[in-house]
């Protein structure tokens, strides 16, 4: 092969211009105007090739010099132009010489480094007197749409962002995935803000783990390429076959489920939140049939997928939601590492006041001193569908008590563990508080449990639901998930 050169584009800050808009339907629209752009890329690209592109990034070959510097400013350019707002940063064209990995790094760090140095700022306009768009507040809005049955003033891009919407959306890319024919998927929810009317909406980010070990370790463009459309079409399938396993509406219904942004490793879904946890459990099935260890393009390393979900009410802000759902999502991508659980973990939280921080509903999880600790939940759990702590271990448990086990009895052994939290007051807990409050907890629920199992039948329930509660009694870690259970019970309502 002759000389060429290389060229990597990178979207500048794409989570936060997907989310620069309050509403969801202008969120799910620049998804859609990025993924326009992302097909228009070979066009773009003359003379040259383009190796790999999604998730804001791509990667494009050129076998001359000059093509590689004015792809360069054509991209940049018609990226503004689709977007009104979205920016680019693209590496100088490095040459190809022997080593792809190696040309593929150096890319990366001249990206970097543009990125380190910054983008000036465009022309300011100056709107102090106009009215200011209400999706974003950044610009001067220029007309009223309708969003959720209220008029609402948009600026230029937040209007480009809406009106992205109707051009077909996420559905195309679905109709084009493996399967779809046989799913019975028709229509999108009539208004994605409206999606959790009168129930509670789950917010849920995914994402791959271990794709920057996994490209790090590509030293050929036959792999690096093979790996690139192995994990897009492994992360599409798997987000439409979840889909249509957890929420299969009947001919004509709209879908509880919206996809607000999909590509490369991540996924941001909306949802109802009586979907939400299977949803989550059938998105990491799906996800790990697909990208298994028997898969060529992974060269025997399965990749895991973790999920971070937020349930919240239908006037609870979206980007708290999202911060919310990220929070759980490093927590969780954490724990997995830690418990070396290749398939991924999974968290979620239930946000029952209108307003609340993300720190705080994590951290009253647990009860910790300087060298022990007493967790209040057996979240995160492990992203595969059986063996102790597994999401499918949960929703089994939950299952088998949802078959007679008295609810009230349930939300008893929350309330137990909702009383420890008062430990949390005022400066950090001892040792010995914990270990007390441990003993308390166990106390209070041994009681509450003891006078279940005058009823065989309840008794029975319990001891098969218990077998699955991941209670790790170690020397300092102490783990008492009973909240879970009636939390579980009322998200998978009817199981
Ligand atoms: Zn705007």
């Amino acid at each position: 092969m002759g000389k060429s050169w290389l060229v990597l584009c990178d979207v500048d800050s794409i989570q936060s211009w997907l989310l620069r808009s309050v509403h969801l339907r202008e969120i799910a629209g620049a998804s859609q105007l990025l993924a326009e752009h992302d097909r228009r890329l070979p066009e773009l690209a003359r003379n040259g090739e383009v190796l790999s592109c999604g998730g804001g990034t791509a990667l494009v070959r050129f076998t001359d010099e000059e093509s590689a510097w004015s792809f360069r400013g054509a991209v940049t350019s018609s990226l503004q132009e689709e977007t009104e707002s979205a920016t680019m940063t693209t590496s100088e064209p490095v040459p190809l010489e022997g080593d792809f990995g190696a040309a593929v790094d150096r890319a990366t760090a001249s990206v970097e480094r543009s990125k380190r140095l910054g983008h000036a700022l465009g022309e300011r306009v100056d709107f102090c007197h106009a009215l200011r768009c209400q999706g974003c507040g950044q610009e001067p809005a220029v007309t009223q749409a309708s969003i959720g049955g209220d008029d609402r003033w948009l600026g230029k891009s937040c209007l480009k962002r809406h009106r992205a919407r109707e051009r077909g959306s996420w559905l195309d890319w679905m109709r084009a995935c493996a399967g779809w024919q046989d799913l019975g998927l028709r229509d999108l929810p009539s208004n994605t803000n409206e999606l959790a009317s009168g129930t509670q909406l789950a917010v849920m980010l995914a994402d791959v783990d271990g794709v920057g070990d996994h490209l790090a370790s590509l030293r050929d463009e036959p792999a690096y390429r093979a790996f690139s459309r192995g994990l897009k079409n492994a992360m599409q399938d798997a987000v439409v076959a979840a889909i249509a396993r957890a929420a299969p509406p009947g001919a004509g219904a709209k879908l509880g489920v919206d996809v607000l942004y999909a590509g490369g490793d991540d996924l941001l879904l909306a949802c109802r939140s009586d979907l939400a946890l299977t949803l989550v459990e059938k998105l990491v099935t799906e996800f790990s049939r697909r990208a298994g260890a028997g898969q060529p393009w992974l060269q025997g390393k399965p990749l895991g997928l973790s999920v971070g979900c937020a349930i919240v009410g239908p006037k609870y802000p979206f980007r708290s939601a999202h911060s919310l759902a990220a929070g759980m999502l490093r927590r969780a991508k954490a724990e997995a590492r830690r418990l070396k659980w290749s398939e991924g973990a999974v968290d979620w939280a239930v946000v029952t006041e209108s307003w609340g921080e993300a720190e705080p509903i994590l951290a009253d999880r647990v009860v910790e001193s300087a060298t022990c600790s007493l967790h209040l939940t057996g979240r995160p759990y492990r992203a595969c569908s059986e063996g102790t702590r597994s999401l499918g271990a949960f929703r089994q448990a939950c299952h088998g008590l949802a078959r007679g086990f008295p609810r009230n009895k349930l939300f008893d052994l929350r309330g137990c563990c909702t009383a420890s939290r008062l430990m949390r007051q005022g400066a950090g807990p001892t040792d010995r508080q914990v270990r007390q409050a441990r003993k308390e907890l166990d106390e209070r629920i041994g009681e509450t449990v003891m006078r279940l199992e005058r009823n065989p039948e309840v008794a029975r329930l319990w001891a098969d639901a218990s077998r699955w509660l991941p209670i790790e009694d170690g020397e300092v870690m102490w783990r008492r998930p009973h909240g879970d259970l009636a939390e579980g019970l009322e998200l998978w309502g009817a199981l």
